[in-house]
């Protein structure tokens, strides 16, 4: 415990929260860069949203993130947005300057960072199954990490469609949107496929809509879902042998940017590494 009486407080605001991660990453990461700060938890109801950031405002938290299903709604009570949360529509992270709040999003830069340490996705074939908070996030910085073609395959139309005219109309980056209807047979010569829906959050063994049969060794297949068992879709790519990524890496530096944010210190990754995957029994 510090001898000052006043620490600086960051949060996860999200609804339902528990079993996030992130709390047990920062604390272990604050603690290895002897900041004596606190990373709260917090659930919030979507209703409660409001009170809930100007109440964080006036208590003077330094910064924050914003989980499901807040990452939309959270924008409204912020004072300012990045640009690419702007381009991206969605905040997961914010950060105090003076007496005001700034909205970030670090899940697509985070994705991308975990993703170079399989490929490089400038001038990839790359298909996103879906178009929510996630799935925008990673498309804008595929965008600006030069990908060569993207291809949105989502359930509801009008938010796929939007996120392809966003990647070609404002980032000029060849784009197309996909409806997902039934099984999706994955274009041959994708480099690239990514889930980022939920499917598979709190139940690993959740089947993706996808025909298996279309995934080929060649290609890298990523999941943003990180937890204590890979995915359905993790497991069914790897035994065919194509190379995979889990949502850990995306999980860890999201994590590792939003410290960086809100401290100005670099955290120590292995400890975060080390942090998650004891929590998840790793
Ligand atoms: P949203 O609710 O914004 O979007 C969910 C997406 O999943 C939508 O595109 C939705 O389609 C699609 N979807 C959900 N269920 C189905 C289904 N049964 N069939 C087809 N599509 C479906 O959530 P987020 O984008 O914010 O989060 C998505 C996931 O990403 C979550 O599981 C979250 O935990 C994970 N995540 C992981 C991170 C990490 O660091 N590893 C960081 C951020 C998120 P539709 O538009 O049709 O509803």
């Amino acid at each position: 415990m510090s001898r000052e009486s006043l620490q600086e407080i960051v949060c996860c605001v999200g609804q339902p929260v528990a079993g996030n991660p992130t709390q047990y990453m920062m604390e272990k990461a604050l603690a290895a860069a002897d900041l004596d700060w606190r990373y709260l938890t917090l659930e919030v109801s979507p209703e409660d949203l409001g009170d809930a950031v100007r109440g964080m405002k006036v208590l003077g938290f330094r910064g924050g993130n914003f989980a499901i299903p807040h990452k939309v709604a959270a924008i409204e009570y912020l004072d300012e947005l990045s640009e690419s949360a702007q381009l991206i529509g969605a905040v997961n992270c914010f950060n105090r300057l003076g007496d005001r709040l700034i909205g970030e999003n670090t899940d697509g830069k985070g994705f991308i960072q975990s993703l170079r340490e399989v490929t490089d996705p400038s001038g990839k074939r790359v298909v996103i199954l879906g178009a929510g908070g996630a799935a925008r996030a990673i498309a804008v910085e595929m965008a600006l990490a030069s990908a060569g073609h993207v291809t949105i395959v989502n359930r509801t139309e009008s938010r796929g469609a939007e996120l392809a005219g966003l990647l070609g109309d404002r980032l000029d980056t060849s784009a197309e949107f996909v409806v997902w209807d039934g099984n999706y047979e994955v274009p041959a010569g994708t480099q690239l496929l990514i889930n980022a829906t939920s499917i598979g959050l709190n139940d690993a063994a959740a089947r993706v809509p996808i025909a298996a049969g279309s995934l080929a060794g060649s290609m890298v297949v990523a999941d943003v879902i990180a937890g204590a068992v890979d995915t359905w879709l993790v497991r069914e790519a790897a035994d065919r042998g194509c190379t995979t990524l889990n949502g850990l890496g995306m999980l860890i530096n999201q994590a590792v940017i939003g410290f960086t944010i809100w401290t100005g210190a670099k955290p120590d990754v292995e400890v975060m590494r080390e942090a998650v995957e004891e929590f998840f029994g790793l």
